[in-house]
């Protein structure tokens, strides 16, 4: 507990934790089932080439999600690329602008044109409102995220996709395990993408699926997946290397047995944040509106600077000198980063909600590494900056 400002590791103090607290998730499975996966994988010497274990995922996958068709990939940034060639989409994709940079690659890699939508400020995420201006001829495909472990407004994107009878697809790489209005993430718009990062709540190292309930869409997706054509032949515009590897297959299927485990430790987690920080002006968490299952990956929150004193990165700066990492999420925003700040100069100042979320929000240390009592110490250390953010904010 700190006693006064200059006991803030900032100003020369003693760190709260003496180890770095990570943000992400980093769950791993026991060493034991892992050294037991991996001797099946090498007794069998099938490492690749979609072997037993990446079909057993399949069909786990399948069944977790209750969609009809799961293919797994090398990851998630992999899958959106091929989605857009098995969905053979043209021109332009209306994307939020407030995303991981790899939403917005994966469609320049396409040769596709992203159009960045502002989204809401409340739930960071796109609605059918912003998007609907925004769609003409040219437009293709509208590609939806499903951000913090909940999800966007899948329903009335699909409605608006169906009025101007374009395609909707979703990077779900933050809701694995969630749902919205009874249906599980997986089962939206023509195909969903989830990634399996060592940073995300299920950890296959690196990794990713796409779930679609289109069969035909699905077998198109296997043959670009594998240059040689896994599954039934069809015709493809272009094939490609996206296979899931045997090694990372076995830890996607030890990952999902401790899913249950892992979700219920972060809404743990994410409870005592909230109960402990709710009350601090000027820390905001998501109002998540949609009905539906979360996983509590991510406890975000947007900092308030004239309620809380400090801005964002200066309550960074003061966290992380105490070993505890914070993520700037996303800093900077898509549209401020190359290529697009270069190529697309028309949204510099289009996008004030984005850019008032890229300058506020925070992710808070969450996932394997965190004890509960780790993040009352953090919430403590928040309380004390927030009483304290006038004189800090002199001495920074
Ligand atoms: C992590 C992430 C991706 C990329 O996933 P990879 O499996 O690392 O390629 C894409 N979109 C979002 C929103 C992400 O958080």
């Amino acid at each position: 507990m700190k006693k006064n400002i200059k006991s803030l590791a900032i100003f020369g103090g003693n760190p709260t934790f003496t180890n770095v607290l990570p943000v992400g998730q980093l769950n791993l499975p026991d060493w034991e089932s892992f050294e037991r996966s991996f001797r099946g994988i090498f007794s069998r010497r099938y490492y690749t080439n979609h072997g037993p274990l990446a079909q057993e995922l399949e069909s786990r996958l399948s069944n977790f999600f209750g969609v009809a068709h799961v293919i797994c990939t090398t990851n998630a940034t992999i899958a959106l690329m091929l989605a857009a060639k098995a969905l053979e989409l043209k021109g332009k994709v209306v994307l939020p602008a407030y995303t991981f940079i790899a939403t917005a690659q994966s469609l320049t890699w396409s040769g596709l044109e992203p159009v960045f939508c502002d989204v809401d400020a409340e739930t960071h995420m796109i609605t059918a409102e912003a998007i609907e201006p925004l769609i003409d001829d040219n437009v293709s495909a509208i590609l939806g995220v499903h951000l913090w472990g909940g999800a966007c407004t899948p329903v009335d994107l699909e409605a608006l996709a169906s009025k101007y009878n374009i395609n909707v697809y979703f990077d779900a790489a933050h809701a694995f395990g969630c749902s919205c209005a009874g249906v599980n993430i997986g089962n939206f718009g023509n195909l969903e993408v989830f990634s399996f990062h060592a940073t995300k709540v299920l950890n296959a190292a690196e990794g990713g699926c796409i779930c679609t309930n289109d069969t035909d869409l699905a077998k198109r997706l296997r043959n670009i997946r594998s240059s040689y054509g896994a599954g039934e032949s069809v015709d493809v515009p272009v094939t490609c290397n996206g296979r899931m590897s045997e090694a990372q297959a076995a830890m996607a299927l030890l990952a999902l047995e401790e899913y249950p485990r892992i979700r219920q430790e972060n809404k743990d987690r994410m409870d005592v944040y909230m109960q402990l920080l709710v009350d601090i002006p000027g820390i905001a968490f998501i109002q998540q509106k949609a009905e539906g299952a979360y996983n509590y990956q991510y406890v975000v929150v947007a900092v308030d600077s004239s309620l809380f004193g400090l801005d964002r990165d200066q309550l960074v700066a003061v966290l992380e000198a105490e070993n505890i990492l914070c993520r700037r999420y996303f800093f900077p925003g898509v549209h401020r980063s190359i290529p697009y700040s270069q190529n697309y100069p028309q949204y510099e100042n289009a996008l004030p909600v984005t850019d008032m979320l890229c300058n506020n929000v925070l992710q808070l240390p969450s996932g394997a590494l965190v004890s509960l009592d780790d993040v009352r110490s953090i919430c403590e250390l928040i309380r004390f900056i927030y009483n304290n953010a006038c004189l800090i904010k002199s001495k920074l």
